[in-house]
C-alpha cells in the first residue's frame, strides 16, 4: 500500500567531485526502480551538478535543511525555493540540527510550512535521547515533537509529508533499535498522533521511516515489518555498495 522510501543523508560529506563519483556508481547499480523510491540528500554545493547527472535516473534529490523564511536578507541561508529548484524533499528536525544548532519544535514548524509552500516534501525527523527512553519517556517526547512541528500544518495528501523515527542514541552509534519495538512504536505512538492531527486515513497512508545505524546487514529485519516504510540512512549512504545493499533489501 505504501511505497518504501530509502533516503540517504550525506550530512557534511563529499565535495562535488566526490559526489559525482558516488552517484555514478549508484546509477550503475540501480537498474530499474519499480518498487522502491530512492532519494539522496547531498550538501547544497553538489545539487546543481547532481541534478544534471540524475536527469534520466529514478534517484531523486533532497536537501538537508532550509531557511524558515521564504526569501530576503538572511545571510548564509538557503531558501525553500532555491532548494526546490533541484530537490523534491527536505530533511527537517534532524537530531544534529536540534543538538548543534538549537533548532526548536517551533522553528521546525516554521520550516515545515515554508517547505510546503515551495512544494518540497518535508522528511520530519523525531527521536528520543537514551535517558528519555530509559525513563520510559519516549512516547511523550515523540508526541511533543510531532505535535510541535506539525501544529497548524495542513495535509490533505499523505504523500506531502514523511516522518522519520530516529532514536538519537541509534544515530551513527552502530546500535540500531530493535525492529519489532520500532514497528510497535510507529503503530502505537506515531500513527495515532498523525491520526489525531489529520484523521485515520492519512495516518494509515503516510510513510514512516526508521533511521539509526541502518546497514545492509540489519536493513532486512526492519523492512519485514509492515509499519516501517523504509529508512533514513546516514553513514551507510556514503558507500555505493552499502546504500545499494539497503535498497536491495527494501525491494
Ligand atoms: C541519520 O543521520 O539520519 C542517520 C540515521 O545516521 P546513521 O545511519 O549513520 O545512524
Amino acid at each position: 500500500m505504501r511505497t518504501p522510501l530509502i533516503a540517504g543523508n550525506w550530512k557534511m560529506n563529499n565535495t562535488e567531485v566526490e559526489a559525482l563519483s558516488l552517484v555514478r556508481k549508484l546509477i550503475q547499480g540501480i537498474k530499474s526502480l519499480t518498487t522502491v523510491e530512492v532519494l539522496i540528500c547531498p550538501p547544497f554545493t553538489s545539487l546543481s551538478q547532481l541534478s544534471k547527472l540524475l536527469v534520466s535516473s529514478p534517484i531523486q534529490l533532497g536537501a538537508q535543511n532550509i531557511s524558515d523564511h521564504d526569501a530576503g536578507a538572511y545571510t548564509g541561508e538557503i531558501s525553500p525555493r532555491m532548494a526546490a529548484e533541484f530537490c523534491s524533499y527536505v530533511i527537517l528536525g534532524h537530531s544534529e540540527r536540534r543538538a548543534y544548532y538549537g533548532e526548536s519544535d517551533a522553528l521546525i514548524n516554521r520550516k515545515t510550512k515554508v517547505a510546503q509552500r515551495a512544494d518540497l516534501t518535508p522528511i520530519l525527523c523525531v527521536g528520543e535521547q537514551l535517558d528519555e527512553r530509559e525513563r520510559g519517556q519516549a512516547a511523550v517526547v515523540i508526541t511533543r515533537q510531532l505535535q510541535g512541528a506539525l501544529q497548524g500544518v495542513k495535509l490533505s495528501d499523505p504523500s506531502g509529508l514523511v516522518i522519520a523515527y530516529e532514536p538519537v542514541w541509534a544515530i551513527g552509534s552502530g546500535l540500531s533499535a530493535s525492529a519489532g519495538e520500532t514497528a510497535d512504536f510507529i503503530g502505537g505512538v506515531i500513527r495515532p498522533v498523525v491520526s489525531g492531527l489529520w484523521g485515520q486515513e492519512i495516518s494509515q497512508k503516510i510513510r514512516v521511516l526508521y533511521g539509526g545505524s541502518v546497514s545492509p546487514e540489519n536493513a532486512g529485519g526492519f523492512f519485514t515489518h509492515d509499519e516501517i516504510d523504509g529508512a533514513l540512512v546516514g553513514g551507510a549512504s556514503l558507500s555505493a555498495d552499502s546504500f545499494l545493499g539497503i535498497i536491495e533489501k527494501a525491494s
